[in-house]
């Protein structure tokens, strides 16, 4: 049996109860290593088999699965943050499921939920933004035309910009572009939950220069919209007026 488990956002113990759980009775154990903090590592047992696959290609990391599942070994995949988010997971299922390999998928704390708890920010406040995007800029894996950041940035939502950190200065452009303002808030939360987090609060028009003044080049999470200004409404929700199905409001 293989499990995809996700990781969390760094922390050690920031991985699930069910992730670390599965780590504990792993056979054999193939880790992100670029990303995945290694400390998680300690929760393996002894005579636990561990593999980085930064150093593998899709195919070896199948091998080993494959070899693992024939002689009936629990293997965890580890993945940083939550597997589907940019975690490459459906390639690996559907090589497993060619081979009639059963798997699961153990969800995690994804970086974009790290980065907002370092920020003590909510990504969706009431007549600010309901909407958070989850975007990238386009690498070596191209993104479609249609999700270009300059057409996602028109609906002014809480964005959150994976896999970029080396393009700030594109992406000023296409923030702008797309009918932000230039002083729009903006943060850059590198590693977070790490011991070594930064967290960087700037404009859109800065990102560039507040990265370069941190040495920020990779391992980080761009965040931007109004949800980081100070200006919303209170929530319906908890209003006092406010009658729903378990309290009643005061008028
Ligand atoms: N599945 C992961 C994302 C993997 S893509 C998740 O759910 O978080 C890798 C990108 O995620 C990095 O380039 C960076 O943009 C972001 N990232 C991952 N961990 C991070 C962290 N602790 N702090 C900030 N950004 C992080």
């Amino acid at each position: 049996m293989v499990t995809f488990v996700g990781a969390g956002p760094g922390a050690a113990d920031l991985i699930t109860v069910r992730g670390r759980n599965l780590l504990e009775t792993a056979d054999i154990v193939i880790y992100a290593g670029s990303l995945v903090n290694p400390e998680l590592l300690k929760y393996t047992g002894e005579g636990c088999s561990i593999y980085n696959s930064a150093e593998m290609t899709l195919e070896q990391v199948i091998e080993v699965m494959e070899a693992g599942a024939r002689q009936n070994k629990n293997i965890v995949r580890l993945h940083t943050g939550d597997p589907s988010i940019y975690g490459a997971i459906r390639e690996q299922m559907d090589l497993l499921s060619e081979k009639g390999i059963e798997y699961s998928v153990v969800p995690g704390v994804s970086s974009f939920c790290g980065a907002a708890a370092a920020l003590k920010a909510e990504y969706t406040l009431p007549e600010v933004s309901q909407t958070v995007i989850l975007t990238r800029m386009e690498g070596r894996t191209p993104v479609p035309e249609k999700e270009e950041i300059s057409k996602l940035a028109a609906h002014q939502a809480s964005m959150v910009i994976f896999l970029s950190s080396s393009m700030l200065e594109k992406l000023s452009h296409r923030l702008m572009a797309g009918g932000y303002s230039p002083d729009t808030p903006a943060a850059i939360v590198y590693k977070a939950s790490w011991a070594d987090e930064k967290i960087v609060r700037t404009s859109i028009d800065r990102l560039s220069t507040a990265a370069k003044e941190n040495n920020i080049t990779k391992t980080a999470l761009i965040l931007v919209g109004h949800f980081l200004g100070n200006e919303y409404e209170r929530s319906k929700l908890y209003d006092p007026a406010f009658t729903h199905e378990f309290r009643k409001g005061s008028k």
